[in-house]
């Protein structure tokens, strides 16, 4: 696995074991040769998982609309910067470039970002492994949900399976970099009720 992406928060959180994980998951990544791929920011646990990766030698792109730099949100220190157009050109770059995605705790911004990488992974226009770091059982209400969405019949028990959850990195890492993509993908169904 050559690159990850990480989705993670721009605010750091409540919690010390936010920031902690974001520069735990950093020095991991560079610790094992993998690049960091992410948003470009300075701000909360991307700024810190970034810092954490470069002071530990790993390489990191960032990808940042415009509007972002304008903001002087931007990452000042990263060795490779894209900066495109919009936020639907950042999330393809960062989709094309990754051969991986990690969330962090986050708020809107992440959710939305992995919600989206699940999806297609669902319709099978990629077969990218995707982890959940669940820093202090973080995402233990939005994992709930899922359950409550697969026991109604809007997500497949096979696709609830493709969100790897551990709470400690280096496990999330080594289920990544083991990952075998599952046979079934989505298609549209004749008849209403489960799957
Ligand atoms: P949120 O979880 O709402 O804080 O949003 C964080 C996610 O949205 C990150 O993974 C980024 O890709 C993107 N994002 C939100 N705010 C910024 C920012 N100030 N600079 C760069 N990216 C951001």
């Amino acid at each position: 696995m050559k690159r990850i992406a990480v989705f993670c928060g721009s605010n750091k959180g409540t919690r010390a074991a936010y920031a902690a994980a974001a520069e735990n998951l950093g020095s991991q990544l560079a610790k094992r040769g993998i690049e960091l791929v992410y948003g470009g920011g300075c701000v909360g646990l991307m700024g810190i998982l970034a810092d954490a990766a470069i002071k530990n030698g790993g390489h990191v792109i960032g990808v940042i609309p415009q509007s972002l730099v304008i903001r002087k949100v931007v990452h000042k220190k990263l060795p490779d910067l894209r900066v495109v157009k919009n936020m639907h050109e950042r999330k393809a770059l960062i989709a094309e470039l990754s051969d991986g995605f990690i969330a962090l705790p986050g708020g809107y911004g992440t959710c939305e970002e992995f919600c989206e990488v699940l999806a297609w992974s669902q319709l099978g226009y990629h077969q990218k492994p995707f982890g959940l770091l669940d820093v202090a059982g973080f995402y233990r209400p939005m994992l709930q949900f899922f359950d409550h969405a697969v026991d109604e019949g809007f997500i497949r028990p096979a696709h609830r399976e493709l969100i790897l959850v551990e709470e400690d990195a280096e496990k999330l890492l080594h289920r990544l970099e083991t990952f075998q993509p599952p046979a079934e993908v989505k298609w549209i169904r004749k008849t209403p009720g489960k799957f």
